[in-house]
């Protein structure tokens, strides 16, 4: 058990069939996993102006509060739309069935401010193309985008490359 990969556990057919659901609860719950992946989160924007780290619903909350704590920045959520309680701006994107809306507090982000974007997991990008349009919305820069897996098939590092981001993954399932 010496890489972040090792201690992620595959459930398959959740939460449809046919779908290999790869599961970092195991991942949170080891304490040597958890500081690996969080200081190898960390590490590539260890020495960059970073101002607030942006995390997503609901399991970027968890590894981006470890990495604002780690990197002494602020720490920002995306969430799910209806549940921020200040005014919001929102944004729209489609996911393999249907569409899908994030927010973020209208005065979560000061223009100019740089913003690491974490998540716990890289798929088609949909969900981080619209986490970073709500940050660029709000005058943000994105610093980098960094999540502990890559599901590479699904094209979402080559969409968030094509976006010109610097994609950081710890591990990928083919
Ligand atoms: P995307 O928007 O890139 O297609 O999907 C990524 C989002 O879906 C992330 O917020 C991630 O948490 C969630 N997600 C999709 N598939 C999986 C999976 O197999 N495991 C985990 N842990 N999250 C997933």
């Amino acid at each position: 058990m010496d890489s972040v990969k090792d201690y992620i556990r595959t459930i398959p057919d959740f939460p449809h069939e046919g779908i290999m659901f790869r599961d970092v609860t195991t991942l949170f719950a080891s304490p040597r996993g958890f500081r690996m992946a969080v200081d190898q989160l960390v590490a590539p924007f260890a020495g960059q102006r970073i101002d607030k780290v942006v995390g997503l619903e609901a399991r970027g909350f968890i590894l981006g509060g470890a990495v604002a704590h780690q990197l002494s920045t602020g720490f920002v959520p995306v969430r799910k739309a209806g549940k921020l309680p200040g005014a919001v701006i929102g944004e729209d994107y489609t996911l393999e069935y249907g569409q899908a809306r994030v927010e973020i507090h209208d005065d979560a982000i000061a223009a100019g401010e740089r913003v690491l974007i974490v998540d716990d997991l890289l798929a088609t990008g949909g969900t981080c193309a619209a986490g970073i349009s709500l940050v660029e919305r709000l005058g943000g820069e994105i610093a980098g985008c960094a999540f502990v897996v890559d599901l590479p098939e699904l094209g979402g590092r080559a969409l968030l490359e094509r976006l010109g981001m610097p994609v950081v993954a710890l591990c990928a399932f083919e």
